[in-house]
């Protein structure tokens, strides 16, 4: 016997989410939190299989979304109990013979990582009892009447616990059995140990492994996953190139990035000659696999007459949110034998960051000359590319 068995209770009914069926089927970053759960246990090489806890009418929707995900570890699907340890009790009992190691982790918790787990698996190998948990940063008052406070605790002692909270097999059995036979119910699987005398192992957790219970906990686990999937994709990325160059003629503004520069020439074209922007546009429609420019805003439209390519750009984040797309950075590349840009950067940066959502210094601007050759290096034109990085989120 050297598996280990996850058992995740996902039976809660979640009525401060409003969640109809169940908390753990409430969407998170566009699918049922529990596939958060599910996929991370999966991927975790320290589980062979897992019992999956749920109400009776959504032993169907499980079975669907197992299927779907492609979670080959769901040894059971086991129907939940009146309460949570109930539930548990209905998973333990379909713990294969041949794991001596039980992590049992809330279906609510989406944001638990592999790394967690394992940590508290081994962990629980050695103490035989282990539980994530993290220091407390509140300081904690006790109030018998919830009007008068009656005491200050010290928080230097003070732990909250999180899940996974991992047993060796023989000790949670034996845990689960003396409490039915005592009629004890706890709000935590340790604390059923505890109470046998036996000591639990405290192990770090995360601030981010959040029991999702709350409206607002659905939006700061919205946000990690954001930022852990821009950091660490499993979505697809793509990338696009964009070019484009203008003639410099007299009396016409200069615009480079949505910002009017100073400047005795101005671009020539149908609308403001933003050369930088329609290379940003192009890379950015290119990536999306969206077209390109002339397609979306046709320079011979009349509506498109004298406009600020900064509206233009604007219309093109729209198009990438529709489609699911973030713009992971942007690089870009001006050639101009004048005016000199790099007092400008800053402000450029902060305009197409602005018009696109996303932080400036995810905007990364160049300036070139031509070195005198060409109708650039005359200063009778501007060019500029530009390459965009896009992942797709949902
Ligand atoms: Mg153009």
């Amino acid at each position: 016997m050297t598996g280990t068995s996850a058992i995740i209770p996902a039976s809660g009914l979640g009525k401060r989410l409003s969640a109809q069926g169940g908390k753990s089927f409430v969407p998170l970053a566009g699918e049922p939190m529990l596939a958060h759960t599910l996929r991370t246990f999966q991927n975790c090489s320290a589980v062979d299989e897992i019992a999956l806890v749920v109400q009776r009418e959504r032993v169907p929707d499980a079975e669907a979304l197992v299927r779907d995900l492609g979670i080959t570890k769901v040894a059971a699907i086991v129907v939940g109990g009146e309460t949570r340890q109930d539930s548990v009790r209905n998973g333990l009992a379909r713990v294969s013979p041949e794991c001596d190691i039980v992590a049992v982790h809330d279906g609510a918790r989406p944001l638990v990582t592999s790394g967690i787990i394992t940590a508290t698996i081994e962990a629980a190998r050695i103490h035989g009892a282990a539980i994530a948990a993290v220091p407390v940063v509140d300081t904690i008052k006790s109030s018998v009447d919830g009007l008068l406070i009656t005491g200050t605790l010290d928080r230097d002692e003070l732990y909250a616990v999180q899940t996974p909270q991992t047993f060796k097999r023989t000790i949670i059995e034996e845990a689960f059995e003396s409490a039915y036979a005592d009629g004890w119910f706890g709000t935590d699987d340790a604390s059923m140990v505890e109470r046998l005398g036996i000591s639990v192992r405290l192990v770090w957790g995360s601030y981010e492994n959040i029991k999702v219970t709350t409206p607002t906990d659905l939006v700061f686990a919205e946000a990690i996953l954001l930022k852990s999937e821009i950091r660490n994709p499993k979505s697809e990325m793509r990338v696009g190139h964009g070019y484009d160059s203008h003639r410099l003629v007299p009396d016409r503004k200069l615009f480079l990035g949505g910002v009017e520069i100073p400047f005795e020439l101005g671009l020539l074209g149908h609308s403001d000659a933003d050369v930088l922007i329609h290379a940003v546009i192009d890379a950015l429609l290119g990536a999306a696999g969206a077209g390109d420019i002339g397609r979306h805003f046709p320079d011979t439209d009349p509506a498109y007459k004298d406009i600020r390519s900064a509206e233009l750009l604007k219309r093109v984040a729209g198009i990438l949110e529709e489609s699911g797309w973030r713009v992971v950075n942007l690089d870009i590349t001006l050639v101009t034998e004048r005016p000199k840009i790099a007092a400008h950067v800053p402000a450029i940066c902060e305009s197409i960051a602005g018009v696109l959502g996303i932080a400036p210094q995810q905007v990364n601007v160049k300036g070139k000359t031509a070195e005198g050759l060409g109708p650039v290096g005359e200063g009778l034109a501007m060019e500029c590319f530009a390459v965009a990085m896009l992942i797709q989120i949902s």
